[in-house]
């Protein structure tokens, strides 16, 4: 059986995320989302949150598992059985990072291989990180996450404006 993770912060999950799962999930036996818990890093979304909100929009794609880890990845993978790591490229900043991490990833557990997707050119634009920022400023942001996602992210600038009253 052909046991692939794709591990990532989902802060939350866009649509860059779910195209590389719909393509990835088609060359492997099960796919894991493994949702990365940093226990260094608050993230705008609770690790519930972000599992709940992968869970409600991946309904569709039935060979996932959706999961979340702390720790090593290569332990995590260990544990799962799995033999490659999925991760999406956008850029060409995003490339000389994840090569470091698919070498040393390689090097810690040299049976695993990181497969690369690349991202659609619809969402080449897309992170989460972005999308946050221009959701906590009230813009629309629903070409680029879920329904579920867009609602949550609505519900939160909402939050944040009771706190802070109107920007000027
Ligand atoms: P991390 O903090 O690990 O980068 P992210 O949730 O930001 O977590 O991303 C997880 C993975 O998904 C990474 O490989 C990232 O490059 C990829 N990814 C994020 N957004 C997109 C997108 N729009 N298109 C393709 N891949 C993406």
């Amino acid at each position: 059986m052909r046991i692939a993770v794709y591990p990532g912060s989902f802060d939350p999950i866009t649509k860059g995320h779910i195209d590389i799962l719909e393509r990835s999930s088609k060359l492997f036996d099960v796919m894991v989302v493994a949702v990365v818990h940093n226990v260094n890093k608050q993230g705008l979304f609770t690790l519930e949150e972000r599992v709940q909100m992968i869970r409600e929009c991946t309904g569709h794609l039935p060979n996932l598992e959706i999961d979340y880890f702390s720790g090593l990845l290569v332990d995590y993978i260990s544990r799962k059985g799995a033999t490659a790591i999925v991760r999406g490229l956008r850029t060409v900043s995003d490339f000389e990072y994840e090569l470091h991490m698919a070498m040393m990833n390689h090097q810690l557990l040299p049976e695993v291989d990181t497969v690369f997707i690349m991202s659609n050119s619809k969402y080449f634009f897309v992170s989460s990180s972005l999308v946050r920022e221009a959701a906590l400023l009230g813009a629309d942001v629903s070409d680029m996450v879920p329904p579920n996602v867009a609602v949550r992210l609505k519900a939160k600038w909402e939050e944040r404006r009771q706190e802070r009253g109107p920007l000027r």
